[in-house]
C-alpha cells in the first residue's frame, strides 16, 4: 500500500529558503524525469518525485530516500525544467542534510564515495569497448568488479609536439570554446562532478591536450564520452572557456571524421542502460537498502 504523507508547510518553506528554489512552481510536466540519465537507465531516480515531495515539505522522508544517492549531479533535470525548479539543487541539499544529521556512518559514506569515484573507471572501460565495436551486453555484468577495481591504464605514448599537425576543424573547435585562454588554474578539474582520477577523466587535461594540438589522441580517447554536460567547468572558469561546448564539439568531430563508427552513439546509449542498474544496485548494497528503499 502506498504511504500516506502529511504535508508540512513550515518545512517546505525552510527547504525553499535554504535552497532558494520555489518548489511550488513545479507543474509535474516530467521533463526532468525524461532527461535524467539514471531514470532513463534504471527507472530508479525521478527528480520530479523529489521536487513534489519537497513541495509537500517531506524532509525526513526525502532524506531517507535511496535514490538521492544515485544522482550524478549532471543538472540535466535543472536544465530541462521550464519553471526553474532546480531538482538537482534540492537533491544536493538533501545529501548534505543526510550527512549533517549523521543518517549513515562515516564508513558507509566513505565506501559510497570510493565506489562513486570508481564508477567512472567502469564507464571509461565500457566506452573503450564501445569504441572498438565490441558487443558490451554480455560483458558488463561479468566485468563489473574487475572494471571497478582496476585503474584505467592509458598508453600515453611518446607524443612529439613538433610533429603534430592539427586540422582546421580542430582549431575551430578550440576557438569556439576559447580554450586558448586557459591558464591551468584547475578550477574546472576541482569542480567537475566526474573527475576523480586524471587518467579516467579530467577536463583540464582535455583542454590542455587541445591547446597542445594533440588531436588524434583526444578524438580517439574514451574520456571525451564520459562528460555528463553539467556545464560546471564552464560556469567556474574565470577565463570564459566553454569546456562543455568543447567536449561536445570533440564528440561531434570524432563522429564526423569517422573516428567513431556510425553505430557508436546507439551502442553507447544502450551501454548506459546496462550500467545504471548495476550502479544503483551497488549503492543499495553499500547503504543496505532493500528493493522498497527501506534500510535492511
Ligand atoms: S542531476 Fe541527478 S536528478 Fe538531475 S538529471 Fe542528473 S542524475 Fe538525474
Ligand atoms: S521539469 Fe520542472 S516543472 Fe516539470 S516536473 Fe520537473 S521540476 Fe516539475
Ligand atoms: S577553469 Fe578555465 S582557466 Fe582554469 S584550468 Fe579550467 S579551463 Fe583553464
Ligand atoms: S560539463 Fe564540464 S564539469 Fe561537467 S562533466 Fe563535462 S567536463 Fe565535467
Amino acid at each position: 500500500m502506498t504511504a500516506c504523507y502529511t504535508p508540512n508547510p513550515a518545512t517546505k518553506m525552510m527547504i525553499q529558503e535554504k535552497t532558494r528554489v520555489n518548489t511550488s512552481l513545479c507543474w509535474s510536466c516530467s521533463a526532468c524525469d525524461s532527461e535524467c540519465p539514471v531514470f532513463i537507465g534504471s527507472s530508479c531516480l525521478r527528480p520530479q518525485k523529489v521536487l513534489r515531495m519537497a513541495s509537500l515539505g517531506l524532509l525526513e522522508e526525502l532524506v531517507g530516500l535511496p535514490e538521492i544517492w544515485y544522482c550524478l549531479a549532471c543538472k540535466r533535470c535543472t536544465q530541462s525544467c521550464p519553471n526553474d525548479c532546480e531538482p538537482e539543487t534540492i537533491v544536493g541539499f538533501l545529501l548534505k542534510e543526510a550527512v549533517r544529521t549523521h543518517l549513515y556512518s562515516d564508513e558507509t559514506l566513505a565506501r559510497y564515495h570510493e565506489f562513486y569515484g570508481r564508477f567512472q573507471r567502469v564507464r571509461w572501460k565500457a566506452a573503450e569497448m564501445c569504441l572498438k565495436g565490441e558487443d558490451i551486453e554480455p560483458l558488463v555484468e561479468s566485468n563489473w568488479q574487475a572494471w571497478l577495481e582496476n585503474p584505467v591504464g592509458i598508453q600515453n605514448g611518446d607524443v612529439s609536439l613538433s610533429e603534430l599537425s592539427h586540422t582546421k576543424e580542430f582549431i575551430g573547435e578550440a576557438e569556439r570554446s576559447a580554450t586558448a585562454s586557459c591558464f591551468n588554474c584547475s578550477e574546472c578539474t576541482n569542480s567537475c562532478p566526474i573527475c576523480f582520477e586524471r587518467n579516467v577523466f579530467d577536463p583540464q587535461r582535455i583542454f590542455r591536450m587541445v591547446n597542445l594540438g594533440i588531436e588524434e589522441e583526444i578524438l580517439r580517447s574514451p574520456s571525451i564520452w564520459l562528460c555528463i554536460s553539467c556545464q560546471t567547468c564552464t560556469n567556474v572558469c574565470s577565463q570564459l572557456v566553454s569546456g562543455h561546448v568543447l567536449i561536445r564539439g570533440l564528440q561531434e568531430m570524432a563522429a564526423r571524421e569517422g573516428i567513431v563508427a556510425p553505430e557508436f552513439s546507439d551502442r553507447w546509449k544502450k551501454t548506459q542502460r546496462l550500467l545504471y542498474p548495476l550502479f544503483t544496485r551497488e549503492i543499495d548494497a553499500i547503504f543496505g537498502f532493500d528493493e522498497k528503499g527501506r534500510i535492511l
